[in-house]
């Protein structure tokens, strides 16, 4: 059922570790996190979400900005997908993450909608997921105990099971650059070219080296299995290869590390022949370079 607006509470955390406290000590009902609130004010209007107290973290000002180290990128839990298309450095060593970022609903989504509900909420088909996994990303998560780094390739359990405690915040997320001259590369299938959610989304790094062989290679993929993940039989076949030489290889070694459904956006048959033809379009872009 609708949850009725009067029944909501919210709370407005005056700092960070204020906000941690609340989620820690909160006696009775916890708090749902609430950060852009696309995600949640849907579930909230279909009557999905569970509990009526909500913490929101928007005025948080340590879970915002972008900062450019010299082996990586910090992003704040905050961190709106405008915001990632329009940085310059993020434009310059992200091109994939920026491209998802473009993709991601429409501009009033972009500019709402946050990097760390994207990675929280879970969804397989979370369109800047594949291209976090395909960065070697690192979530950092935060609690009153402290905080730590979790892998972004261990984060998730199963089907929207994050390996974070009740009272943990993710804060930020790191991406380290890509190794020089890589290829970075997104692409997400949809029903149509814009506000669709993905039948298939992919991003993968390339890197190739001596007489054009791979030396570095990372595929990862959403809303083709319970949880984005990367293709290790894939990876394994391009590895050490020309890449426009195994596409059909690479192809065939794909379908073992996908499980993709039928639902109601699409079904696994046309799935799997998709993240074939975008592996292909991946594999030959990457030779072109
Ligand atoms: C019209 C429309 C189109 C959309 N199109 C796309 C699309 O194309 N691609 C796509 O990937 N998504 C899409 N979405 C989904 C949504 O916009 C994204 O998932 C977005 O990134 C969610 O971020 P948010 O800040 O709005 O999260 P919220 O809705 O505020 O929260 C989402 C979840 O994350 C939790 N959470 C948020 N921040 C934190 C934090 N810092 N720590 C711990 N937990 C946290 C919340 O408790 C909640 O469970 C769309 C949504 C709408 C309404």
């Amino acid at each position: 059922m609708r949850s009725a607006l009067s029944q909501l509470e919210v709370v407005r955390p005056r700092s960070l570790a204020h906000a941690l406290r609340t989620l820690h000590e909160a006696g009775g009902e916890r708090p749902v996190p609430l950060a852009g609130g696309t995600d949640l004010f849907v579930y909230l209007n279909a009557g999905t979400q569970r509990g009526t107290r909500f913490l929101d973290l928007w005025s948080l000002r340590e879970l915002r900005g972008i900062r450019m180290g010299r082996s990586h990128a910090t992003l704040g839990a905050l961190t709106t997908f405008r915001e990632i298309r329009e940085h310059p450095g993020m434009r310059r060593r992200f091109p994939a993450l920026v491209a998802a970022a473009a993709e991601v609903g429409a501009a009033q989504i972009q500019n709402r909608a946050t990097i760390g509900g994207n990675i929280a909420n879970a969804s397989p088909a979370g369109d800047s997921l594949p291209v976090l996994l395909a960065h070697d990303a690192v979530v950092v998560a935060r609690s009153v105990r402290g905080e730590r780094e979790v892998a972004f390739e261990r984060l998730y359990r199963g089907y929207r099971d994050l390996a974070l405690e009740p009272d943990e915040l993710i804060t930020a997320v790191r991406l380290p650059f890509a190794p020089s001259r890589a290829f970075a590369f997104f692409r997400k299938v949809g029903t149509r070219r814009a506000q669709s959610i993905s039948k298939v989304v992919f991003s993968g790094v390339l890197r190739t080296g001596r007489g054009g062989t791979a030396d570095f290679v990372r595929l990862a993929w959403g809303s083709v299995a319970p949880v984005t993940l990367r293709s290790g039989a894939a990876e394994r076949a391009i590895e050490g290869r020309v890449p426009a030489a195994v596409v059909e290889a690479a192809r065939a070694a794909l379908e073992r590390d996908i499980s993709p459904i039928d639902d109601i956006r699409s079904d696994r048959v046309y799935r799997i022949a998709v993240a074939g033809n975008v592996l292909a379009q991946f594999l030959r872009a990457a030779a072109r370079r």
